[in-house]
């Protein structure tokens, strides 16, 4: 068992991905950049793929991009074409054998897959498509396989005309539920795919003689790619020597937009473009709306860092209180594992916060942060405002009580770990020993995102899901090491 100290209280992304065609260009070397902008989204391993037209070389590990990659390991990997991931598991344990990209062999050639989501019908395809026990290792193998298979049922070797791959997919995709934003390539393909709903972001940047996708547009800005588009949901792209072609392999009725609303709120980067909104923006406007929604008089609002600072800005230009700062961060925390004892888990804060004492003592503070999840980091931090001489303690947040589970790719643990799902506001107020708390309306959050009408998945803040959800993968149908992964 493994404990993650500091980070209990907040939602955790799934995944990461990014992909590059660019003859000429070192290619290893973009997707480690990439990588690099997208290690937010996932700080258990990392890999890339690389492809020189005839050979794909595929190198991955456990831990951070930097851990992984260095020059000597990016030295030997050239190419034309590549793809990147960064994964945290959603589910089990973290071991190599999940790390991606996912490799296939067809023939003397293969594939890679690199995939951002949870599917939600992993049981029924397992079944249905006669995959074996303990064949896959998680969801995103199971798509692999499943292309592996069409493949090798059409007859035909990764290549004959070099759409192979390209065929499978529009085979094998229309079979999939759930969030899947995924990256493929093939010796001389890149391809990116998004889920009918677009639950999990995916853009597409160019370059000079290439192209880029990735999760998120700064992973574009740094390899220095323009921001092109981001693909439509229920998209997949194309991309080889003679350019990028658009395929739409899902049935129209299935083309329901719903970004994940908490993109905006907490995990996209603030740099990011989402529906053509900037996050950074968005969310200030969220702490203006909830200034407007739930006034306090106080004399200082301060954020909960580093998450809760665009909104703790837009609260304190509304409201007129100054801004300040009452809590430091340590920036040097990175995702480390520790056995759970209980001493350790009462060091979880401290090693993540400590207080700016002359700031807090005294003070009646309006504390934004942008999510509540299971309320004990929320409830050590405000001890430790209260310790350090806080007068009052009001806690703003900037989204609606998160009172269900995510099967989308994000972890936020079961609904009993969610504070808000039996607790009603004043009852977790009282929990976390704030003197008042309020959270966001959810159409407020929805307006402040200034994509009103772009459709969001709100499914853990109004337990409406956007797609049925499937019972969770059995034992049996995913080798027991690691149920599902994203
Ligand atoms: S359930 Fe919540 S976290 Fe999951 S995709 Fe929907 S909005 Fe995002």
């Amino acid at each position: 068992m493994e404990l993650a100290l500091w980070d209990g209280d907040t939602p955790k992304e799934a995944c990461g991905v990014f992909g590059v065609y660019a003859p000429g260009h070192p290619v290893a070397h973009l997707a480690y950049a990439g990588l690099h902008a997208l290690q937010h989204r996932g700080q258990e391993s990392a890999g890339m793929a690389v492809s020189d037209g005839d050979t794909i070389t595929v190198v991955k590990d456990m831990g951070l991009v930097t851990n992984v990659f260095d020059q000597r390991t990016l030295a030997p990997l050239v190419g034309h074409l590549a793809i990147g991931h960064t994964r945290y598991s959603t589910t089990g344990s973290s071991t190599w054998r999940n790390a991606q990209p996912i490799y296939r062999s067809v023939g003397d050639a293969g594939f890679a897959l690199g995939h951002n989501g949870n599917l939600t019908n992993t049981t029924d395809l397992v079944a249905r498509t006669g995959v074996l026990d303990g064949t896959v290792t998680s969801d995103s193998d199971l798509i692999a396989e499943l292309c592996q298979d069409a493949i090798i049922r059409a007859g035909e070797g990764l290549r004959s005309d070099g759409r192979d791959l390209e065929r499978a997919l529009v085979e094998v995709l229309p079979l999939l539920d759930g969030a899947f934003s995924l990256v493929l390539m093939d010796d001389s393909h890149l391809i990116g795919v998004r889920d009918p709903n677009g639950f999990r972001p995916l853009c597409l940047g160019r370059l000079d003689n290439g192209w880029v996708l990735a999760s998120e547009t700064p992973a574009l800005d740094i390899v220095g790619a323009h921001f092109v588009r981001e693909l439509e949901p229920g998209e997949m792209v194309v991309i080889d020597a003679t350019g990028v072609r658009s395929i739409h392999p899902f049935p129209p009725d299935r083309i329901k937009p719903k970004l994940c609303l908490f993109e905006f709120v907490y995990f996209a980067r603030p740099d990011s473009q989402l529906y053509g909104q900037t996050v950074h923006t968005a969310r200030q406007r969220m702490g203006e709306l909830l200034a407007e929604q739930a006034p306090v008089d106080a004399e200082m609002v301060m954020p909960v860092p580093e998450s809760g600072i665009p909104a703790a800005e837009g609260y304190a230009r509304r409201s007129g209180i100054p801004y300040g700062h009452g809590l430091v961060k340590n920036r040097y925390i990175g995702r480390t594992f520790i056995a759970p004892s209980q001493e350790m888990r009462n060091l979880g804060v401290r090693m993540k916060l400590n207080p700016i004492r002359e700031n807090i003592a005294g003070k009646r503070l309006v504390v934004v942060d942008d999510s509540i999840v299971r309320g004990t980091t929320t409830r050590a931090m405000i001890r430790m405002l209260r310790e350090a001489g806080a007068a009052e303690i009001h806690l703003r947040v900037s989204s609606p009580p998160y009172r269900w589970p995510c099967y989308f790719g994000m972890d936020t643990g079961t609904r009993a770990e969610l504070i808000a799902a039996d607790l009603t506001v004043p009852e977790v107020c009282e929990y976390v020993g704030a003197d008042t708390l309020a959270y966001l309306e959810l159409d407020r959050l929805v307006s402040a995102t200034g994509a009103a009408g772009a459709g969001f998945c709100t499914a853990c803040l109004t337990g409406e899901y956007p797609i049925e959800i499937g019972p969770p993968p059995t034992k049996a149908a995913l080798d027991p090491v690691a149920p599902v992964s994203g």
